[in-house]
C-alpha cells in the first residue's frame, strides 16, 4: 500500500487530517545534526509534516505525546548477513526491530556458499513484506576466492548480472577477492562491472589493504568498506574516498582502533554497520543501537552518530527516502527514552507501529518461500585417523608449521620442531595449547580433510565443531582427541549441520542449524539461549576468545591476514594466496 502523493500534499499542508502526531518530542535532526522540540505529522506510510513543537496545530486521527523522548530515524545496517543471527529473515526482523534498526542491507553470502542462486533467492522470498525493510546486495565472492578453497557454489559475472534482475538488490555485495581485483583477474573484474552495468553500488572488504593496491582495488570501482582495522588504514581508504562502513560485530569491536584515526580528519561523515551478530550477543548488547553507543563512547555528539546510523547509509545506497525525518521521507521513527543510552522504546515502520515499550508488537509471519528445506551436509565416509596428522617420515625430528590464532581473530604463522613417532606427532608434548584444527568437505567434495595444527585457541581438552566456517561452509573441527573430533563432525552429519562441543566421547552441547546448516527456524530468543549454554561449555573446555563458540568459524576464510586453512590446500598464506606445507625439513 502506498501513501498518494496529492494526499499527503494535502495532509502536509493542512488541508486533510493526519493518521498520527506525534507532538513535543526531541528531534533528532539528521540534516544539521541539531536536536530541538518538534511536531512530526504522518500520513499513510510517509511523513508529511515536521516542525517546530506548537508551531502548526497538528489534527491527527492519533495524538502522540512525545514529552521526554527523542525521535530519530529508524537506522540503517549498511552491510550484513543474517545467517550469522542464525534465524530466518523473519525471525530476524522480530529480533532486531526492538533496537531500533528498520533497515537492512544484507548480504546472502553464507547461504549462497551452501545453496547457490536458490540459497539467495530463499533470502530474497523470505525477506518480502516483512516490517524490517530488507535490501540485497549480490554476493560476489562465492566462493571467497576461486581455486582455493571449494564451495556448494560458483558464482561468476553471468549469476551476479541475473541475480542483480532480481527485486530489492541494490548492491554488489562485499568484493572480498581483493587480490583477484588487484590482479585484474577478468571474474572479479567482469562481476563489478556487471554492477556497475546496473548502476549499483560496490561493497569493498578490503582488510589492511593499502597503497598502490588500495589505489588499484578502488579503480575496479568499489564504494565502501567495512573491514578497516588499522588507523593509519582508516584514514588512507577515507582519503581516498571510500565509506567507511564503521562496525561493531560478535567477532570484534573494530570501531575501537578506527574511530580516534578517522577524528583527525577536519571532515568526517561515515555509516555504520553490524556485519556478524550472533543470538546470544545481539539480546544481551543489542544492534545497531550498539554501533551508536560506541561511537558515543568515542566523543562522538549524539546526533552526528545518529546521522551516521541513518542518512548517510540510506544516502550512500540511494535509498532516496530513508534515514531521515522529513516530510515525504517513509515514516520509519525510532522514539529512544534515552539518548546517551540510545534506547528505543517505540518504533514506527511505514506509519505503524511495530515497538511499543521496548517490545514487538505482533509476532512477524515467515513468508512463503519455494525452497524446500533438506539435509544439505555431505560427507565422505569418515574414520579417525582422518584426524590425525600424518608425518612425512617415519621417525625422528621434523619441522612443523603452526597456525596461530590472535585475540584479534588474525592469525599469524609459526613453526616448531616436532618428533615423528611411527609417522605420528604427538602434538600434545608440544605444549597444552596445541590442537588439531580440520576442515572436512561437506559439499559431496570426494577429498579426506584437510589438517593443520593451531596454537591460541585455548581448547584445553575436547572437540568443537561447526558448519559454520566462513565462507564455504565445509565443517571446521577443533580438537585433540582424533575421536572426539570425528564424533562432532558426525554428529553434525546427523542433524544438518550445526555447532558442537564433545569431549570423552560425549556430546556436551549443540545448537542444531539445519537451514543449509547456517539457520535454525527458532526465534533469535530460543538460540540465544542454546548460544548461551554452548558457550559457557566451549568456555569450560577452555577457549576464551570473544565469540566463543564461533571461535573457528573463520579460520577458514582464505581472505583474512595472514594464515588460514583451506579444503583443498590445508595451511594457506593469504597474501600470497599459496599453500604452506605443514611439515618440513
Ligand atoms: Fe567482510
Ligand atoms: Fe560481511
Ligand atoms: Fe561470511
Amino acid at each position: 500500500m502506498s501513501t498518494d502523493r496529492t494526499e499527503l500534499i494535502e495532509a502536509a499542508r493542512g488541508a486533510r487530517p493526519l493518521d498520527i502526531a506525534i507532538k513535543n518530542v526531541a528531534l533528532v535532526n539528521v540534516f544539521t545534526c541539531e536536536i530541538y522540540p518538534a511536531d512530526i505529522g504522518i500520513y499513510g506510510q510517509r511523513i508529511a509534516v515536521v516542525g517546530p513543537a506548537g508551531r502548526y496545530d497538528l489534527q491527527a486521527r492519533e495524538g502522540i505525546d512525545g514529552a521526554g523522548k527523542w525521535a530519530c530515524p529508524g537506522f540503517v545496517d549498511t552491510h550484513l548477513h543474517i545467517e550469522s543471527t542464525m534465524v530466518t529473515p523473519a525471525n530476524y526482523a522480530a529480533a532486531v526491530l526492538p533496537f531500533g534498526t528498520t533497515t537492512s542491507i544484507i548480504d546472502p553470502h553464507e547461504i549462497a556458499n551452501v545453496l547457490g542462486m536458490e540459497g539467495v533467492r530463499w533470502m530474497v522470498e523470505g525477506s518480502e513484506g516483512l516490517p524490517l525493510r530488507v535490501y540485497i546486495a549480490v554476493s560476489s565472492c562465492v566462493p571467497a576466492v576461486p581455486g582455493k578453497e571449494s564451495a556448494g557454489a560458483d558464482f561468476g559475472p553471468a549469476q551476479v548480472a541475473e541475480m542483480l534482475t532480481w527485486p530489492r538488490v541494490i548492491a554488489v555485495a562485499e568484493v572480498m577477492d581483493y587480490m583477484g581485483v588487484v590482479a585484474g583477474s577478468p571474474k572479479m573484474v567482469g562481476i563489478i562491472q556487471e554492477g556497475l552495468k546496473a548502476g549499483v553500488l560496490i561493497q569493498g572488504h578490503a582488510p589492511l589493504l593499502g597503497g598502490r593496491e588500495l589505489n588499484a582495488y578502488l579503480a575496479a570501482g568499489v564504494d565502501n568498506d567495512h573491514e578497516l582495522r588499522l588507523g593509519e588504514e582508516g584514514l588512507e581508504k577515507l582519503r581516498l574516498g571510500v565509506l567507511p562502513l564503521l562496525k561493531v560485530s560478535s567477532f570484534g569491536n573494530y570501531a575501537r582502533a578506527i574511530v580516534p584515526a578517522l577524528k583527525q580528519a577536519p571532515f568526517l561523515d561515515i555509516a555504520l554497520c553490524t556485519d556478524d551478530i550472533e543470538p546470544a550477543d545481539l539480546l544481551e548488547n543489542g544492534h545497531m543501537d550498539r554501533v551508536v553507543r560506541e561511537m558515543l563512547w568515542h566523543g562522538i555528539e549524539p546526533a552526528r552518530a545518529i546521522r551516521w546510523a541513518t542518512l548517510n547509509g540510506a544516502r550512500h545506497y540511494r535509498l532516496r527516502d530513508h534515514g531521515a525525518i522529513a516530510p515525504g521521507y517513509l515514516a520509519d521513527i525510532v522514539l529512544l527514552d534515552s539518548l546517551q543510552e540510545v534506547r528505543a522504546s517505540e518504533v514506527f515502520v511505514g506509519g505503524q507501529l511495530v515497538v511499543a515499550q521496548g517490545k514487538l508488537l505482533t509476532p512477524i509471519p515467515q513468508p512463503p518461500t519455494s525452497l524446500p528445506i533438506a539435509n544439505s551436509v555431505h560427507l565422505q565416509p569418515l574414520v579417525s585417523d582422518d584426524f590425525r596428522l600424518a608425518a612425512p617420515i617415519a621417525n625422528g625430528p621434523i619441522g612443523l608449521h603452526l597456525m596461530v590464532l590472535e585475540p584479534t581473530r588474525l592469525t599469524t604463522l609459526a613453526k616448531v620442531e616436532a618428533d615423528v613417532t611411527d609417522s605420528r606427532i604427538d602434538l600434545a608434548a608440544l605444549g597444552e595449547d596445541i590442537c588439531t584444527l580440520a576442515v572436512v568437505p561437506r559439499h559431496g567434495q570426494s577429498r579426506p580433510p584437510a589438517l593443520a595444527p593451531l596454537r591460541g585457541l585455548h581448547l584445553r581438552q575436547g572437540a568443537l565443531a561447526s558448519s559454520i566456517a566462513h565462507d564455504s561452509h565445509n565443517i571446521i573441527v577443533a580438537g585433540h582427541r582424533a575421536e572426539d573430533m570425528l564424533l562432532a563432525v558426525q554428529e553434525l552429519e546427523r542433524c544438518g549441520g550445526g555447532i558442537v562441543a564433545v569431549d570423552g566421547g560425549k556430546v556436551l552441547a549443540k545448537v542444531e542449524l539445519p537451514v543449509a546448516g547456517l539457520m535454525s527456524l527458532k526465534p533469535v530468543t530460543d538460540l540465544a539461549v542454546e548460544m548461551a549454554a554452548l558457550n559457557r561449555t566451549v568456555a569450560a573446555l577452555g577457549i576464551d576468545h570473544r565469540a566463543r563458540a564461533l571461535s573457528t568459524s573463520g579460520l577458514a576464510l582464505t581472505v583474512i591476514p595472514e594464515v588460514r586453512i583451506s579444503d583443498l590446500l590445508g595451511l594457506f598464506d593469504v597474501q600470497t594466496q599459496q599453500a604452506i606445507p605443514v611439515f618440513f625439513e
